[in-house]
């Protein structure tokens, strides 16, 4: 190892201790213990290639989360289930040892220890990540461990595709807290498109959900509960008929511009009142790339349609704005999902948080004034930082509706859910105090417009997500019913709202 490699670990692991302090359920003796007795259990039921304490496998599985912050941890073991069986004996013996877990699939989250622990048993999926395409039921049933690139390369010859998300390298974690897909206007949450769900309960028994048996309550509630309500072992989505690599039936792409952030946000606001489309998709994104000391604005833009132009009265502003780069025509639905490539970049630590929005251009103009003082004052402590809008169609809510609706149930009318984002320098692990002081004022300064839901996939970890939801008292209701004595709140870290 280099002597920038060794001082860099060395100072990883001297973070541990810092980054797992403060965080809850705590660690401390007497979980290690409990660990400890789950992870000999497993070890004296389950192979030694299933459960593993180090080597090169362990070693990669804890590095391998997309946020710096979540590499630093040392589960007791690691778990890495070949099929359901495996998962429901390693949660019935963290049960039993009463050991903190956690659950990890793509890897992608923000937020610090949701999908990884110190003391604790970590559940890593990545042995389990088969595709398959049923033309009888027209579904597309995923393992946990499989990444939308790989997922929607293994069916796309059936000209199908899964609701999942935009950028290759994320898992199926997305898909729990709701998933906004280029397919979104017309499908709703990826999440809305669940047929079938396979979930092992806190106590270790597997449970199929469906919209109409006995755990239809379960399946409302894992779309959008995130990890709070089971380890899911299976999920069967609807197939969206998409198309073939062949039949390239969209068009579309990426726009950026070094300018004109007025322009583009007043296009983003009315795109996000007025269009009502269900082939209609579009992500923008308004980024600050900050080289030696200097911030250089890129804003990005990614109009899709569902057919062979982009129609003038949706797009228009945005095709008239003068732009650095402009790469648009027909593409496949893969090509869609590959325009922004995989985000399977590691080693930065990474910041998430939400709001929502609904309102005039002020509104959306005031939002980018906060983030940009916001970037102005910490930018030393960034690579990059980023305010990203994805409009959220009231035909999105709809096709949610339609097909038995979600537990985030949000209200009629279309709203931009917001993403506040920031990647720090290289070498940084913990978020700077001052700097958190400043996410937190940024938040109060964009909250979301009266009743809308906060995105639990792009929030901050302090978030009260479930308590934004249109469904959170039936939501609570769920919650104890599958999981009474709250093992699940009490040692695992993941969203707020359930205690
Ligand atoms: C670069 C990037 C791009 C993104 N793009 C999009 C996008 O286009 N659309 C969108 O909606 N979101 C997007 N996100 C957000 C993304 O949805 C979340 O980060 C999501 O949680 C990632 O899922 P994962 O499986 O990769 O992550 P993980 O961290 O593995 O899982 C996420 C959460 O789900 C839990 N979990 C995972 N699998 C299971 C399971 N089988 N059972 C129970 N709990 C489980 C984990 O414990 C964790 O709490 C993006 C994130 C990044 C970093």
């Amino acid at each position: 190892m280099s002597r920038i490699g060794a001082l860099f670990l060395l100072l990883t692991l001297q973070q541990v201790a810092t980054a797992t302090s403060t965080l809850f359920p705590p660690s401390n003796a007497s979980t290690a213990a409990a660990a400890r007795l789950a992870c000999h259990q497993l070890e004296t039921t389950l192979s030694s290639s299933i459960v593993q304490t180090n080597g090169t496998e362990y070693e990669s599985a804890a590095t391998d989360a997309w946020n710096l912050q979540n590499t630093v941890f040392r589960p007791t073991c690691i778990v890495f289930p070949r099929v359901a069986g495996h998962v429901q004996v390693a949660m019935k013996a963290i049960f039993d040892a009463g050991s903190h877990y956690a659950v990890q699939a793509g890897g992608h989250s923000a937020m610090q220890g949701w999908n990884t622990v110190q003391d604790g048993v970590l559940i890593v999926f990545s042995e389990m990540k088969i595709a398959s395409y049923d033309p009888v039921r027209d579904s597309i049933t995923l393992e946990p461990g499989i990444r939308w690139v790989d997922a929607i390369a293994a069916v796309e010859a059936f000209g199908v595709a899964p609701a999942g998300g935009r950028l290759g390298d994320i898992g199926t974690g997305l898909l729990l807290g709701g998933g906004l897909s280029y397919l979104a206007a017309s499908q709703g949450y990826s999440a809305d498109t669940f047929m079938e769900v396979d979930v092992v309960l806190v106590n270790g028994e597997l449970v199929t959900a469906t919209a109409t048996n006995k755990y239809s309550d379960l399946f409302r509630a894992l779309k959008g509960g995130g990890n709070r309500f089971g380890i899911v072992t299976r999920y069967e989505l609807q197939a969206i008929h998409t198309g073939t690599e062949e039949d390239s039936e969209w068009f579309g792409g990426l726009i950026l511009y070094n300018s004109s952030a007025e322009a583009i946000l007043n296009a983003t606001a009315r795109y996000t009142r007025e269009v009502n489309d269900p082939k209609a998709a579009l992500l923008i994104s308004m980024s600050i790339q900050i080289i030696d000391g200097v911030g250089s604005p890129v804003y990005l833009a990614t109009p899709f349609y569902n057919g062979p132009a982009l129609p003038e009265d949706i797009f228009g502003e945005f095709l008239s704005i003068p732009a650095m780069v402009s790469q648009l025509g027909p593409l496949s639905y893969s090509g869609v999902a590959e325009t922004l490539g995989l985000g399977d970049q590691r080693g930065l630590t990474q910041h998430f948080g939400a709001s929502a929005l609904l309102g005039d251009d002020s509104l959306f103009l005031d939002a980018f004034n906060h983030w940009t003082n916001f970037t102005t004052t910490y930018q030393d402590n960034f690579n990059s930082t980023t305010l990203a809008f994805t409009p959220i169609t009231e035909l999105q809510i709809q096709a949610g509706r339609n097909k038995g609706g979600n537990i985030i149930n949000a209200p009629h009318g279309g709203f931009a859910a917001v993403q506040i984002y920031q990647t720090f320098n290289p070498g940084v692990v913990d978020i700077p105090a001052n700097v958190q002081d400043g996410i937190n004022l940024l938040f109060k300064q964009i909250p979301p417009s009266p009743g809308l839901p906060l995105y639990l996939n792009e929030c901050d970890e302090e978030q009260e997500v479930f308590k934004s939801y249109g469904d959170y008292e039936l939501m609570r209701e769920i919650y104890v019913k599958y999981d009474p004595t709250k093992y699940n709140v009490n040692h695992m870290r993941g969203p707020l709202g359930l205690e």
